[in-house]
């Protein structure tokens, strides 16, 4: 390609032109990671970082002209830390993310900016043309930052000298939506608890996203920057069974309900009890929050023969589906009723997932498995289908193919068509209105209709991404502090 091919000749400013393409990121090669469950992007340097900041148009908002920070669901100052990272301030940088966002190396790696920020960003208007990476730009500056503290996330404030309020906080799940809110509560004076059910935290980001996207050194260093922000943390807890939810609402003046959406679903069609069908969450956990994938020196088994089939076309699918051909599978397949078009996974991930060998078997599902005389699963009847009229969520509905049914011969099945939120705390809390889909319902601020009880993030919207939870986080601990100054 010619150099001026480039760049973009609509930079009207006489001077530098601007690369059409944003600077690529640096990768393991598929041969190579599908062996292993290191991480698979290798985040920018800082030469590739500063250049990829010089891209950006630092645009001012305007009314009626949307920018980057209109597509952030936590409004971080976007034009301000890219111009830091352009300017080798990469500290600053940080400084900027951080007054809006607890865990930048997180987001930086699996928020979906593609279809937030970055959606916005002018400079990605128009044909052949990309936006600024920002969340390339976030992960740099946050890990730039790891890398020189390699123990523990930096912060500057002095945290001692924060003053105190004599308010205790109870907060239900370490996912990001508690977090996040207990990080912001703590910074605002009160004494705030985590009660996790779990004995490691971070809830999907440690038992669902796998390392080789999220490793979880990172999930460490994020949590122990809430905790040296004073956030005490008791793992083990499971709140509705540990220890009852009348028994927190006596000792807390205010509560935030985080517990995410972590039920599997099923099709609920004839053979699903077979051995060797896992539901996504079972499968996941084992192998990220049990470590299977190093069995024997962790004690978690996880068995997947040579061809496992992954029912659904979101991220939690593609993870499966990757984390499979990692623990042994020759083949790794995805079994998707839509088009890939439609696939609800982040892009990213199914070009990452296509590039390591996984299959993508489109507008089929599944009716039944057929087991052997041992009770395993042996085959798939799948039907093929069609695309026909939108449905409630404004995709074109799949439609089943009459006469069309064929097998697949598999060894395990992966079904990852979706997580409920966890019954537990809605069922064990009188006077909590639940929705029909088994959510906690609240206000605009995550107020329930408890007054001493908030929530936010999958367990009152559903299954989202990690933004949302923290932005959900963010609002209702604004609203608890509202709350309890009044
Ligand atoms: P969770 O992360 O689910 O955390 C809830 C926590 O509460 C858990 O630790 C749980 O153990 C604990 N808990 C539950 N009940 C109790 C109880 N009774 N007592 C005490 N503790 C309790 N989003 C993205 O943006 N990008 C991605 O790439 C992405 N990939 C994903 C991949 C997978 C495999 C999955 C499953 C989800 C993915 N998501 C992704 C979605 C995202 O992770 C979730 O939307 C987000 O984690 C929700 O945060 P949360 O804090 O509401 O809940
Ligand atoms: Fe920079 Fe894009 Fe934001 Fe403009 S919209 S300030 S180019 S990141």
């Amino acid at each position: 390609m010619a150099d001026d091919e480039k760049t973009d000749k609509s930079d009207k400013s006489g001077k530098k032109k601007i690369p059409k393409l944003a600077n690529p990121m640096p990768q393991q090669d598929p041969k190579e990671r599908i062996k292993n469950f290191d991480e698979v992007a290798l985040g920018y340097d800082m030469e590739t970082a500063i250049k990829e900041a010089e891209r950006c148009l630092q645009c001012k908002r305007e009314e009626g002209k949307e920018i980057c920070i209109d597509g952030c669901p936590v409004e971080i100052n976007i034009p301000a830390f890219i111009k830091c990272i352009k300017e080798g301030r990469i500290e600053d940088a940080l400084s900027v993310i951080r007054e809006k966002n607890n865990l930048p190396a997180i987001c930086g790696r699996v928020c979906p900016q593609e279809q937030q920020c970055q959606k916005y960003c002018r400079l990605g208007k128009g044909k052949g043309r990309d936006p600024v990476s920002i969340g390339r730009l976030e992960r740099f500056a946050a890990d730039y930052d790891m890398k020189k503290q390699p123990t523990m996330s930096s912060t500057t404030e002095d945290l001692t000298k924060r003053p105190k309020k004599d308010k205790k906080i109870a907060i239900i799940g370490s996912g990001p939506a508690g977090l996040t809110a207990a990080g912001d509560l703590v910074k605002l004076g009160y004494d705030v608890t985590i009660f996790e059910a779990l004995h490691d935290t971070g809830g999907v980001l440690r038992y669902g996203i796998p390392e080789f996207r999220l490793p979880k050194s990172i999930v460490d260093k994020e949590v122990d920057y809430v905790k040296r922000l004073g956030v005490k943390i008791e793992t083990n807890v499971i709140v509705g069974k540990t220890i009852g939810m009348d028994e927190l609402m006596d000792e807390y003046d205010a509560i935030f309900v985080g517990s995410g959406a972590g039920s599997p679903m099923f099709m609920d069609i004839p053979g699903e009890n077979l051995n060797g069908i896992y539901s996504a969450n079972e499968f996941l956990t084992r192998i990220n929050l049990m470590k299977a994938y190093k069995f024997p020196e962790y004690d978690t088994p996880i068995k997947v023969g040579k061809v496992t089939a992954v029912i659904g076309g979101g991220n939690v699918a593609m993870d499966s589906s990757r984390c499979a051909l990692r623990v042994g599978a020759e083949k790794s397949m995805i079994i998707y009723r839509r088009t890939e078009e439609e696939m609800p996974a982040r892009k990213e991930e199914v070009e990452h997932a296509k590039e390591e060998g996984v299959e993508l078997h489109i507008l089929t599902n599944p009716v039944r498995y057929i087991g052997d005389e041992r009770g395993n699963v042996r085959q798939i009847e799948c039907i093929k289908m069609e695309l026909g009229e939108p449905d409630a969520s404004g995709r074109r509905s799949p439609v089943p193919i009459k006469g069309s049914e064929f097998l697949i011969d598999v060894d395990t099945v992966v079904v990852a068509i979706g997580n409920s939120p966890n019954p537990l705390i809605p069922n064990n809390t009188e006077g909590l209105k639940i929705s029909k889909k088994g959510t906690i319902v609240v206000d605009d601020n995550g107020k329930t209709s408890i007054d001493k009880i908030y929530a936010g993030g999958d367990i009152a919207t559903g299954a989202a991404t990690v933004i949302s939870a923290m932005g959900a986080g963010k609002k209702a601990a604004r609203a608890i502090d509202n709350f309890l100054s009044s």
